[in-house]
C-alpha cells in the first residue's frame, strides 16, 4: 500500500486543504511532517526527498485557468443545470466528448426540459439517441424524466441516494450530478479521474481490483468546497494534461507531489489485469428491399442487447454459427422466387462483451409483398428517422441500402 519506494508512511500530516486526520491516513502514502519541512522533504536516511501531498487548491487554480469550454459545462461561477448535467453525464458513459457534442446539442433541442422528455413517446426518444450507442441509456433517461416529474415534481433530488434511486443513475454518475449540478462533497471517478488518481499515488494494485482503493483516495483528497470543480477539474487534467500515453507532467498542477512521476513511469498506472475478451459470436443479416424501395425491417425485444431498436432480420447471434445453414432463418417471404445472393465480405461490431460478425444476405422482391410476421416495411428515406443501432447502420450500408453516418 505504500509508495513505492518510499518508508512507510507516518502518522502526522502537514496538509492544509486535505481533510480529517482518518482521510489523510487514508491517503497510504508518506505525507511531510515538520522536520521533513525543516529538511527541506529530505528522507530522514538521506535518500530521496518526501513528496509533498497534493494540494486541491493547487488542482482548482490549474482548472480556473485551464477548464475546457463543454456545451454542458456552466459558465465560471454560474450555477449548473441538473438537466443538462444529468443529460450529459447519461451521454458521456461510454462515449467520447467528440461524440457526445453533436448528440447533446439536437437532444436539447428536442427536449429542452425534463418535463418535454417525461412527454415524450420512447420512440422519439430512441430515435434522437440513434446512433450513439448503449440504447438502454436513452430509455433510463425517459423512464428517469418522468419519474423526476411524477415523483419530485421536476426538481432533481439532490442527494447521492436520491438520485441513485433513478433508473440508469450508478455511483459513478450519482456522486458526478450531486458535485457538479449541487455542489455536494461527492467524488465521482471515471476513467480519467482512475488514471490521475492511479498515478498520483502509484497505485500497485491492478484493475478492476485496485478501484475501491482509487476511489478513497480521490475520496480523501476530495476538497468541502468546490467538489464540483474539483470533479471536473480531475476530469480535465486527465483528459488533457496526464492522458494514458506520453502525459504533459511538466505542465500538471501537481508534478511535484506524483510519485508515478517521481518513479518516472507515469504511463505504468493505472495498472491493469489482462483483460478477458468475450468470446466472438456470428450470424446472419437479411436486408429485404421491394421494388417501391421499402426495406424490412423489425424491432427487438425491449429488455436485453439493444432492447427495443430497429433491425435487418437476422439469424440469433451464435459462437457456433454455421453459415452453410444461415438460410434456414431466413424471414418467410410469402413473393414467389426469392433469390437470396450473398454479399462478399463482413460486417464487423465490437460490443462490449463480445466481437460480432454478420455475412449479409439481400433479396429483392415485388412491391405488394406483404410484411411477414413481427416485421414492417420501411421506406429508406425514412431510415434516417429510425432508432437503428451502429450495427445495423454498418449492415445497410454494406448492402448499399444506406450511408453508413
Ligand atoms: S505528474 Fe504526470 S503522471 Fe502525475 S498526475 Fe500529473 S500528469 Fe499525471
Amino acid at each position: 500500500m505504500s509508495v513505492a519506494g518510499e518508508p512507510r508512511r507516518r502518522k502526522k500530516a502537514a496538509s492544509r486543504n486535505l481533510g480529517s486526520k482518518a482521510e489523510v491516513a487514508a491517503l497510504g502514502r508518506r505525507v511531510p511532517r515538520r522536520d521533513d519541512e525543516r529538511e527541506g522533504f529530505r528522507d530522514a536516511n538521506g535518500g530521496e526527498p518526501a513528496l509533498p501531498p497534493p494540494e486541491p487548491a493547487a488542482l482548482l487554480a490549474w482548472y480556473d485557468r485551464h477548464r475546457r469550454a463543454l456545451p454542458w459545462r456552466a459558465k465560471p461561477g454560474a450555477k449548473a443545470d441538473p438537466y443538462r448535467v444529468w443529460l450529459s453525464e447519461i451521454m458521456l458513459q461510454q462515449t467520447t466528448v467528440r461524440a457526445v457534442a453533436p448528440y447533446y446539442a439536437r437532444f436539447l433541442d428536442r427536449f429542452p426540459t425534463v418535463h418535454d422528455l417525461a412527454a415524450a413517446s420512447l420512440d422519439d426518444v430512441l430515435r434522437a439517441w440513434a446512433g450513439l450507442g448503449y440504447y438502454a441509456r436513452a430509455r433510463n433517461l425517459h423512464a428517469g424524466a418522468q419519474r423526476i416529474v411524477a415523483a419530485h415534481g421536476g426538481r432533481f433530488p439532490d442527494t447521492e441516494d436520491e438520485l441513485r434511486a433513478l433508473p440508469g443513475i450508478g455511483a459513478y454518475t450519482a456522486a458526478a450530478i450531486a458535485a457538479i449540478a449541487f455542489d455536494r462533497r461527492a467524488t465521482p471517478v471515471d476513467g480519467n479521474i482512475e488514471r490521475v488518481i492511479a498515478r498520483l499515488f502509484a497505485v500497485d494494485e491492478a484493475l478492476p481490483a485496485g478501484k475501491p482503493r482509487i476511489r478513497a483516495l480521490a475520496a480523501a483528497l476530495t476538497p468541502p468546497r468546490r467538489a464540483g470543480d474539483f470533479a471536473q477539474g480531475l476530469m480535465d487534467l486527465g483528459a488533457t494534461i496526464c492522458t494514458p500515453k506520453t502525459p504533459a507532467c511538466i505542465l500538471c498542477p501537481w508534478h511535484a507531489s506524483c510519485a508515478a512521476r517521481r518513479l518516472d513511469r507515469p504511463e505504468l498506472y493505472p495498472r491493469k489485469a489482462p483483460k478477458r475478451e468475450g468470446a466472438p459470436r456470428r450470424g446472419a443479416a437479411f436486408v429485404v428491399v421491394r421494388h417501391d424501395g421499402c426495406v424490412l425491417l423489425r424491432t427487438r425485444p425491449e429488455s436485453g442487447l439493444l432492447g427495443g431498436m430497429s433491425e435487418v432480420p437476422t439469424t440469433v447471434w451464435r459462437h457456433d454459427f454455421a453459415a452453410a445453414d444461415a438460410l434456414s432463418e431466413a424471414p418467410a417471404l410469402s413473393s414467389d422466387g426469392v433469390k437470396w445472393r450473398k454479399l462478399p465480405g463482413v460486417v464487423s461490431h465490437t460490443f462490449t462483451h463480445f466481437p460480432l460478425e454478420l455475412i449479409v444476405y439481400v433479396a429483392t422482391v415485388a412491391a405488394d409483398t406483404p410484411a411477414p410476421d413481427e416485421t414492417r416495411w420501411v421506406a429508406t428515406p425514412s431510415l434516417a428517422g429510425e432508432a437503428l443501432p451502429n450495427v445495423m447502420r454498418k449492415v445497410l450500408a454494406h448492402a448499399a441500402v444506406m450511408n453508413p453516418n
